[in-house]
């Protein structure tokens, strides 16, 4: 049957949301899919020309985050908007936002999966096509060297991440990027699923079969452009209806 040229290629979110209010999804979303160690864990957005990140706030925990609750957080860890305090470890973001442009998002928490990769430490292996969406990008920070709550400690965290943008940091949990809160949300999810699959994979004692590099580099560009966005329509369309309070 031949395509529609008027057709769609997804069926589009249909809903304006603030920058709290996709922090806010994001962060829910994400405590479903396993971002959910009780309080901890942090997600910073930094949108393009603009130097203060939007910052969930400690203490709450991600599954309870509305979009009032979101802060707004200057470079040096000062709250500059919002009724509560941000984390002590905002440094791990600050620095890595100033030298990575493709870093406007910065997800970190201790997701199971990759928080028991972490203790070995190792990386988790693309064996799933989804996986692909890191191509040449994943790291791992295999020193452990304490809580990074100064500029100085942020700095050598960003000088052992490199270009990484899905990293196992040793004994600790996961640092994810994206470029924009959809591909960073997805991300995350997608390298939580690919820890699960790496660890399910020594359990079998077995390897994941390499992903030809031709096939690695398409399934990374569909997945930034149409995969992320499809991902989080659809993903924000179910928590929206399910959760309406997280808009408020
Ligand atoms: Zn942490």
């Amino acid at each position: 049957m031949p395509r529609d040229p008027k057709a769609q290629d997804a069926p589009p979110l249909d809903l304006k949301l603030s920058p709290r209010q996709e922090l806010a999804c994001c962060l829910r979303l994400l405590a479903a899919e396993g971002y959910n160690e009780n309080f901890a864990g942090h997600i910073t957005w930094q949108p393009p020309g603009q130097s203060a990140m939007w910052c969930n706030p400690a203490g709450l925990w991600w599954n309870e985050v509305t979009a009032s609750d979101v802060c707004l957080v200057g470079l040096n860890g000062d709250v500059v908007e919002g009724r509560w305090p941000v984390t002590e470890a905002i440094f791990i973001h600050t620095e890595l936002h100033r030298r990575r442009p493709n870093a406007r998002v910065i997800v970190h928490g201790h997701p199971y999966y990759a928080t028991l990769l972490s203790a070995i430490p190792a990386p988790p292996v693309i064996g799933h096509q989804a996986g692909c969406v890191f191509d040449g990008e994943i790291g791992v920070v295999n020193e452990y060297d304490g809580a990074v709550n100064n500029a100085d400690a942020g700095q050598h965290l960003a000088d052992n991440v490199g270009a990484a943008t899905g990293v196992i940091l040793a004994s600790h949990g996961a640092l994810v990027m994206g470029d924009n809160v959809a591909m960073a949300t997805f991300r995350a999810v997608s390298f939580e699923r690919m820890c699960r699959m790496t660890v399910d994979l020594k359990k079998m004692g077995a390897s994941a079969q390499a992903i030809l590099p031709q096939f690695r580099k398409h399934n990374y560009e569909w997945l930034k452009t149409k995969g992320a966005s499809q991902y989080w329509a659809g993903a924000v369309r179910q928590l929206v209806k399910d959760q309406p309070e997280v808009l408020s």
